[in-house]
């Protein structure tokens, strides 16, 4: 059992006004509404911190299960019920506390913002303050944690938004939000960019929706809308069991991002490799021209950046490749289901010398994998596969038809080079040239069922003493 979470993002429209953006004024409210919450977040987290010994209360209740009467820490419900009875004027609290006037310093802020803020202010200030108790414990002069900051991005509860998913099939796409101008809280229409396939993944079954955040960049604004799907999934140990079982093995590597084998009852069933399309050596044009700017500019500025339009090109590149390549595994897992996917237990390719593009392309790269890694193993989770990771010692230094021990070669001008990088693999035993990728793709599979060289190192069993 588990639960499976994703986001689905839908862009607020800001671009120009005669191409079917929002206006400036309706710009400027989104920005006045998360500075409005971030000011009566603030004022929520000091209420809180000033009165720490409520939220370490004990309350009594009576337990259905246990037929007594017991003890529990206060919920966040009852502290936020308690917040409002003390800040905010109602009839039946006429009077708020002095010097915590809620109504009078956010006057007409809607409820539901309010109750959001109070939510989020209870979250910060607790760990807050956890985080200090067990600072204290440690007995340390360092590492002090420092107060909770107010900035959130803020959460639409149900009336504050309202999203009419069947004008999706129309052009005039919207959505209304409760806003603050400045002087008041008012609706109004935001054009948005959605494509289809929003509303099929927002309406998509079994997918629970949560409150959606609004989401407010320099050039951006998008409502960010969680999901989560419930996850039946088997454990590894018990799939072990099956002989049928289905193992998925996927290679990272850098110029096949990854290559993906399919193994049952010992054969390999299908292979798929992901090239990169040239990433790797599109990237590393991108990075020549950065070092070669930083060494023209000298010593770098402190604490400004520099060629940011480049960098966020290349992290761009790396996020869509990741996704991709990660759909493409997730996709194979969704064919075989309860099939078991594994990936190796990452470890840095490292590049000693080469010039100083070559080093930081060797370092994206490595962020690449890591990303695909952990973006294949969310999604093929939703689809209910477990990910495995192996003991990728060996994988590409082993045959993965004998288990004998060979070495990697290339083909330059026709002349065969013995060397680590070699793009090819040899088996001296049983004289099989492979793909090197694929050969370490397919070991995954020996590693995870322990064969061969991954067989567990047992010592040698005690003799065994003759009976009678
Ligand atoms: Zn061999």
């Amino acid at each position: 059992m588990g639960k499976a979470t994703r986001t689905t993002k839908l862009l607020l429209d800001l671009g120009k006004r005669d191409q079917g953006g929002a206006n400036t004024a309706k710009q400027a409210a989104l920005t006045a509404t998360v500075e409005v919450l971030n000011a009566a977040r603030g004022f929520y987290i000091n209420f809180f911190l000033a009165h720490p010994d409520k939220l370490a209360e004990r309350v009594l209740y009576y337990s259905e299960q246990h037929l007594e009467m017991r003890e529990r820490a206060i919920s966040a419900h009852e502290l936020l019920t308690w917040a409002e009875t003390c800040t905010v004027a109602t009839k039946a609290h006429p009077h708020p506390w002095p010097g915590w006037d809620f109504s009078e310093r956010f006057p007409e802020m809607p409820c539901e913002y309010r109750r959001s803020v109070i939510k989020d202010a209870i979250g910060k200030a607790r760990s807050y303050l956890s985080n200090l108790a067990n600072w204290q414990k440690t007995g340390k002069k360092k590492g002090k944690p420092g107060l909770p900051g107010a900035r959130n991005h803020p959460t639409l509860y149900q009336g504050l938004i309202t999203l009419d998913l069947a004008q999706f099939s129309t052009k005039e796409r919207y959505v209304r939000l409760k806003v603050y101008t400045g002087e008041r809280w008012e609706w109004h229409n935001y054009p948005v960019r959605a494509s289809r396939y929003f509303q099929r993944r927002l309406t998509q079954a079994n997918w629970e929706k949560e409150s959606p955040k609004l989401v407010l960049h320099k050039h951006e604004a998008s409502l960010h809308f969680a999901q989560t799907k419930q996850i039946t999934a088997k454990k590894v140990v018990e799939r072990k069991q099956d002989p049928d079982l289905v193992t998925v093995g996927v290679d990272l590597n850098v110029k096949n991002l990854a290559v993906i084998t399919v193994r049952q009852h010992d054969t390999i069933m299908k292979t798929l490799f992901v090239t990169d399309h040239g990433l790797d050596q599109a990237r590393f044009k991108h990075l020549k021209r950065i070092a070669k700017k930083q060494h023209l500019s000298g010593k770098p500025v402190k604490g400004e950046h520099s060629n940011q339009e480049l960098w966020r090109h290349v992290r761009r590149m790396n996020e869509d490749a990741a996704q991709k390549v990660a759909r493409s595994i997730a996709e194979v897992c969704a064919n075989y289901p309860g099939c078991v996917l594994l990936f190796e237990r990452l470890r840095k390719i490292k590049q000693r010398g080469g010039s100083k593009s070559r080093r930081m392309n060797r370092k994206q790269a490595n962020q690449l994998r890591g990303k695909i890694n952990q973006y294949a193993k969310a999604k093929a989770f939703e689809h209910g596969v477990v990910t495995v990771e192996i003991n990728p010692h060996g994988t590409s230094h082993y045959c993965s038809r004998c288990g004998a021990k060979g070495e990697r070669f290339s083909l330059l001008g026709g002349k065969r080079i013995t060397a680590k990088w070699g793009k090819l693999f040899a088996c001296p035993v049983c004289h099989s040239q492979t793909n090197a990728d694929h050969n370490a793709s397919q070991n995954m599979h020996h590693s995870f069922y322990h064969e061969w060289h991954w067989r567990p190192q047992h010592p040698p069993p005690s003799p065994v003493k003759p009976s009678g």
